[in-house]
């Protein structure tokens, strides 16, 4: 049994995380702030005696009593329109936060992961992307404060590699959906279930050639706790490497909710990325790990979930 601190731990990852930690018998210190993430999506392990919730702001310091053997730093708005809209937080938390989980790590002797992105490839000029692309960022576009706040945290992880010999990880994490998204979260997978559910268009940004490549989470979670218990200090993608457009996402909502929706082109964001696969070659290799759920099964049972969501 190890006790893991979770930061972002009543977030739509940190959440599920934390469910998959538990359910293996280790403790649990979930750490948030509650700016994008819920109490709602952590209240039924509230009983559990082996979790802890502590509300608060990893971009100032962490005060963790007692002995800790993980320290995993998922805190960071994910959502485009989340971090256009609280820029300067999702630096501080990319940034200071990042330093500050890597400082709790590092005193308690602790392993150390960061919940890194598909974003730091940009709009990637390679593909599919494989952990060796450096990637095409713009770093003072309006993404420029999510994509650069996590490629700092993955070099300040890896400068505590290198430098104190801390036993790190980074994930790579590619568009991820499931349950305890939020209906106003913004994704497109979320969107386009609350628009079909409620009858309205579903909103396409640009003309939906655009492709993005779609991880349920539990398939996610299990990609990640694998990497954890590895010993890999490189980055590694997890994501699920099938590749659609988002007007074939857009087809497969409407089908699984058998909904009237018809579909209302939008102005693509700026710096949108074009396309977007994960090569999971190293995954494989390495962890043993690939992806079981396909789209369409994994949108059936986000379906589900919207559906039980009081309003629908
Ligand atoms: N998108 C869309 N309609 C929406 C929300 C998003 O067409 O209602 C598009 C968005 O422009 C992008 C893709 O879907 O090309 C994935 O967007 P999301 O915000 O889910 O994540 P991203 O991969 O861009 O971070």
């Amino acid at each position: 049994m190890a006790r893991v601190v979770v930061t972002g731990g009543a977030g739509f990852l940190g959440s599920h995380l934390c469910d998959s930690l538990l359910a293996r018998g280790d403790a649990v210190v979930c750490i948030d702030n509650l700016v994008t993430g819920s109490v709602s999506n952590v209240e039924h392990l509230f009983t559990q005696r082996e979790f802890q919730f502590v509300e608060h702001d990893v971009s100032e310091y962490i005060r963790v009593p007692g002995e800790v053997d993980a320290v995993l730093h998922f805190a960071s708005p994910a959502s485009p329109i989340d971090y256009l809209e609280i820029p300067i937080q999702t630096l501080k938390v990319g940034s200071l936060g990042t330093h500050n989980a890597l400082g709790l790590a590092k005193a308690k002797g602790a392993k150390f992961l960061i919940a890194s992105t598909s974003e730091v490839y940009g709009i990637p000029q390679v593909h599919p992307q494989h952990e060796s692309y450096w990637g095409n960022v713009n770093p003072v576009g309006p993404r420029g404060v999510y994509d650069e706040a996590k490629r700092f945290s993955e070099a300040m992880t890896m400068a505590y590699h290198r430098y104190h010999s801390l036993d790190t990880r980074i994930v790579r994490i590619f568009n991820t959906y499931g349950p305890r998204m939020r209906p106003g979260d913004g994704r497109v997978v979320s969107n386009f279930i609350v628009q079909a559910l409620k009858g309205r268009p579903l909103t396409i940004y640009g003309d939906g050639s655009q492709t993005r490549s779609f991880c349920y989470v539990d398939d996610e979670i299990r990609g990640l706790v694998a990497l954890l218990d590895s010993d890999e200090n490189d980055p590694v993608n997890i994501g699920n490497p099938d590749e659609f457009t988002i007007s074939q996402l857009a087809e497969i909502v409407v089908e699984v909710v058998g909904s009237a929706s018809g579909i209302e082109y939008h102005d693509l964001p700026v710096d949108d990325p074009t396309q977007r696969r994960p090569d999971i070659t190293r995954a494989r290799e390495i962890l043993g790990w690939e992806p079981k759920i396909e789209l369409r099964n994994g949108v059936e049972r986000t379906v589900e979930y919207f559906v039980g969501l009081a309003g629908f």
